[in-house]
């Protein structure tokens, strides 16, 4: 098997709470806790969870958007974590990003020729205006944009076309991966499938990485090769699409499934709802950050924090009591 493009160890990222009198911080939020795992070339790698799981804070950081506190992230064989931001723009070109709100992330002002000719010139894949335009017209193509959207704004476009223009933007300079943060989320059903479709055909075309950050499990099971679940700030399983959809040996794993409309998902033997809150990151509870809401929790579960341990096929759980085990 060839090195993955992407490898994430033991990722950190604490925030610090409040100050005080002296300037030091009150507490710390680990946002994300230990995480690890290596994004294959050319598969796509999920990762899911509710709200405040620490998804999108991997994605910031991969992104260089906020430093790690701790850990490493190596880029095609290279670490990139701790480089100056002069080198950044390298890592920038080889790992672009598709934010769920594209009009957000489009510069309202700014004509889509525009918008697409600065990565382009940025990262050195044009080096004219007229070599722009040209590149930018091939952009537009191969996300089956008309080339006369060149010459309008992005409020002349539907969500759904926006979305297609964030995509072009993110192939501007030739990325290895591209990080979609709830890419399709904001999206209607029928548009979001085609914009899936749309990132699956790049994928097979441009041999892209891609790394899903949703919480839309329908979606997930559409494309991922992998999944990564995620569940405050940890992973707690990770495992092949087939296996987790298929099998899942997480209890949090089995309840995110019971609690998605995926019709697809036939067996459900132990159908529970998955009740509480989620702790608080600051107050995190001993053991298994889980075990409140967790309807197979026993005594080991509060006292001893299970750790993400696997099988040879690969199929990695955190938990004591793993379901089809
Ligand atoms: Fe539930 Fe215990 Fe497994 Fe945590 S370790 S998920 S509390 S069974």
């Amino acid at each position: 098997m060839s090195a993955p493009v992407l490898d994430v160890r033991a990722l950190v990222k604490a925030f610090p709470v409040g100050r005080d009198l002296l300037g030091r911080p009150r507490d710390v939020v680990h946002a994300v806790n230990g995480v690890s795992f290596a994004l294959e070339r050319g598969s796509t790698l999920a990762v899911v969870g509710e709200s405040g799981c620490g998804k999108s804070t991997v994605g910031r950081v991969l992104l260089g958007l906020t430093p790690p506190t701790s850990g490493e992230v190596v880029l095609n064989g290279r670490r990139v974590d701790n480089i100056r931001e002069a080198e950044r723009r390298a890592v920038r070109s080889q790992m672009q990003v598709v934010f769920q709100d594209p009009f957000s992330s489009l510069n309202p002002r700014m004509r889509i020729g525009a918008i697409l000719a600065e990565p382009l010139i940025n990262f050195g894949q044009a080096h004219s205006a007229a070599e722009a335009r040209e590149k930018a017209e091939a952009l537009l193509r191969k996300v089956s944009l008309p080339v006369e959207a060149l010459d309008r704004f992005p409020h002349e476009f539907s969500g759904g076309q926006r979305q297609r223009i964030g995509i072009a933007r993110a192939l501007a300079g030739r990325p290895d991966i591209i990080i979609c943060d709830e890419a399709v989320s904001a999206l209607d059903v029928s548009i979001q499938a085609q914009i899936i479709n749309l990132l699956m055909d790049l994928q097979d075309e441009l041999g892209l990485s891609l790394l899903f950050i949703s919480h839309d499990l329908a979606v997930v099971e559409h494309m991922a090769h992998h999944v990564a679940v995620m569940y405050l700030g940890k992973i707690v399983e990770h495992a092949s699409r087939a296996d987790l959809f298929r099998a899942p040996r997480h209890p949090y794993t089995r309840a995110l499934l019971d609690a998605a409309p995926v019709p697809k998902i036939i067996e459900r033997p132990e159908r529970k709802p998955l009740g509480g809150d989620v702790p608080s990151p600051l107050r995190l509870p001993s053991g298994c950050a889980f075990h409140g809401r967790c309807p197979k929790a026993r005594d080991i579960c509060r006292q001893t924090e299970p750790l993400l341990a696997g099988d040879a096929d690969g199929h990695r759980v955190a938990c004591h009591f793993p379901l089809n085990g």
